[in-house]
């Protein structure tokens, strides 16, 4: 039986580093960076932080009167998942619904992320949905934030969605009646909703989060979350030109992929800037280029869907042969399809054992790639070295930027390195404390993410009440129970989009179009089938959680148990054992397939009618 040694060598004689030195780096850094409070290190926008979530920068208050009204659906959120939901009810006819919606217009998580340098990361080809409807071409392979929020609007518009949609208007608790068969509906401006169906699409990214940093009440100075970005504060506007922070010195909290597209900027600006770091972000190229425009109308009907499929499949290492996408999220399963090709003809039977060291292999070499791109563009090495991420790629969202790195040659920009105490120490009326040194500012910006994996119940800040008066997070106390991840027993009528017991992309829009095609087409049954409630069946529910929960240990629940904390797994506490909230683990396109079996039969399998 050959060591773990003989093995790694016979089957890469030609490595240039040692990949049990890495393995033994990587647990290291894990484990230096885990709290014992877990989630409950950060705290939540609510109460005397609630302004960071409930201020909305961006518009005037509209004053109407409350509604007191009878309406087939009630949409809860109008952001790409609502956006979708209202598309497709309207293209099965179904108009007679409203959208809720808190902010000022469409565009959910691009309404409110505004901050300088906003772009998305998946390729806008793949990305902004219902391109061939609409005959929009992307200006760029990868989208700045103002192109996708016109793009949410244009979808509004060519769908006709304005008249049905209630802006600034935040739900405030939704009900079962059970005498009348409706949902009630009720809203902070008094409205009075009666709603035969509710679709909860609230977004994944919808609550912004706070670290819990000892002091934080006390600072003096000015403050705001990246998601409410105070223009009137810094100057400027998307593209930069931050000009009223001249004289000032900043404090950024955070460096994830909101903090590496808005420091350079900020550094470009501000008198000082103080970059927080508890985890580096791995960083890669962006390399954007325009839209080739012969390239765009060459593209065959149907085009935009198969190049999603695409890049799922290439993701999922289920396709090595043709990547359309061909960037840096598809790059590992690249390298891993060559490293397959390339096994020599007397290697043997290939087993799970060989495809999961190769793929390691792969990740290593990916890594190695990005932490020598951060000595390529830093000066300082005490800085390059802060700079480096010690985990596999897919452990923290990767980011793609090709200006943050060298941001820190900036004489005015200082990296802190707040790793060893595991975040910021302390605020105080003046700064911020870290290192046991003070850094005086006179503004912290919170680049410290959302509530995406915490309690499904904090991320939505309203009452779900079915039948007997359950409530859904009850329901939910030990983890998701629904059916395709869509609906849940004992809440008739109701349904959500998101991220729960379903397929998950990266590609968060093309998940959410094909779960509002699912939804819309249930209601639309319903309606023609003369009925006017339908409720899934506990036994199918229990079915779909004993399914998810099998399959999780093969996907990406197990491979992010052994990451670096972050909120992929809990802050390093893992699924703690309980796989029911994992996605359903051979991904979005098996996933899709399933659902596109199930409306096929035509039975409505596992919900009753009535
Ligand atoms: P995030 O990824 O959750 O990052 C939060 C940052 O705050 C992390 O660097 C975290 O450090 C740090 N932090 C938290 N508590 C801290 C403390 N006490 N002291 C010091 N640092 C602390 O948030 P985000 O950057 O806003 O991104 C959120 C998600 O939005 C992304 O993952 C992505 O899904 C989406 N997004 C996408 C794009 C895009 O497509 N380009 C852009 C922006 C955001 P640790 O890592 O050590 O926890």
């Amino acid at each position: 039986m050959a060591t773990e040694r003989e093995r790694l060598h016979n089957l890469f004689p030609d490595l240039d580093f040692d990949p049990e030195a890495l393995r033994a780096r990587y647990a290291h850094e894990r484990d230096r960076r885990i709290r014992d409070d877990g989630e409950d290190q950060y705290v939540e926008a609510a109460d005397q932080f609630a302004h960071y979530a409930d201020d909305d920068p961006y518009a005037e208050t509209i004053e109407r009167d409350p509604l007191d009204i009878d309406i087939d659906v009630a949409v809860i959120g109008a952001g790409f998942s609502g956006l979708m939901t209202a598309a497709r009810l309207k293209e099965r006819g179904v108009t007679n619904f409203k959208v809720i919606e808190a902010g000022g217009d469409f565009g959910g998580t691009w309404y409110w992320n505004r901050y300088p340098g906003a772009q998305c990361d998946i390729e806008s080809y793949c990305y902004l949905p219902l391109l061939e409807e609409t005959g929009y071409m992307p200006k760029e392979k990868y989208s700045y934030a103002p192109e996708i929020f016109e793009h949410t609007r244009r979808i509004g518009e060519y769908f006709d969605l304005y008249p049905n949609t209630l802006f600034q208007t935040r739900v405030t608790r939704i009900s079962w009646n059970e005498q009348d068969q409706h949902w009630d509906v009720t809203t902070h401006r008094g409205d009075h909703i009666r709603a035969q169906f509710v679709i909860q699409a609230t977004g994944p990214a919808n609550r912004p989060k706070l670290p819990g940093i000892p002091g934080i009440e006390d600072f003096k100075g000015h403050t705001f979350h990246t998601s409410r970005w105070d223009y009137e504060y810094t100057g400027g506007d998307h593209n930069g030109n931050l000009d009223k922070l001249g004289d000032k010195k900043v404090a950024i909290i955070g460096t994830g992929a909101t903090a590496i597209q808005c420091v350079p900027f900020l550094g470009a600006h501000a008198e000082r800037l103080y970059v927080f770091q508890r985890t580096p972000s791995s960083v890669d190229l962006r390399g954007n280029k325009p839209t080739d425009e012969g390239w765009y109308a060459s593209q065959q009907p149907g085009w935009q869907r198969a190049r999603r499929e695409n890049f799922a499949a290439v993701l999922l290492g289920q396709n090595f042969t043709e990547d359309l996408v061909a960037d840096g999220w598809t790059d590992i399963a690249r390298r891993i399809g060559i490293s397959l090709m390339n096994r020599k003809a007397d290697a043997g039977d290939l087993d799970m054992e060989e495809i999961l060291l190769r793929s390691e292999i792969a990740d290593f070499e990916k890594m190695n790639e990005i932490r020598a791109r951060v000595d390529d563009s830093v000066e300082t090495q005490d800085t390059a070295e802060a700079l480096k991420p010690w985990y596999r790629q897919f452990c923290k969202r990767p980011t793609f930027n090709d200006e943050y790195l060298a941001t820190f040659n900036r004489p005015n920009v200082e990296l802190v390195d707040c790793s060893d105490s595991k975040g910021v120490e302390r605020i105080t009326a003046n700064g911020v404390v870290a290192g046991g040194k003070a850094y005086d500012v006179d503004c912290i910006i919170y680049a410290t993410g959302f509530e995406i994996t915490t309690s499904a119940h904090r991320r939505v800040d309203f009452d779900t009440i079915g039948r007997n008066g359950e409530s859904l997070y009850d329901h939910w106390a030990d983890g998701f129970r629904t059916l395709h991840g869509l609906a849940s027993h004992g809440f008739p009528n109701w349904f959500t989009i998101g991220i729960n017991q379903n397929g998950l992309s990266p590609n968060m829009t093309s998940m959410f179009d094909d779960q509002a095609v699912h939804v819309s087409y249930i209601i639309d049954e319903v309606k023609k089938r003369g009925k006017r409630v339908i409720e899934v069946d506990a036994e199918a529910e229990e079915a779909w959680v004993q399914q998810i929960v099998a399959l999780a240990g093969t996907g990406a629940t197990a491979f992010l148990e052994e990451c670096t904390p972050g909120y992929y797994n809990r802050e390093g506490k893992g699924s703690g054992g309980n796989m029911q909230n994992s996605p359903y683990a051979p991904g979005i396109n098996a996933f899709n397939h399933l659902l596109k079996q199930w409306r096929d039969k035509g039975e409505l399998e596992g919900m009753s009618l009535g």
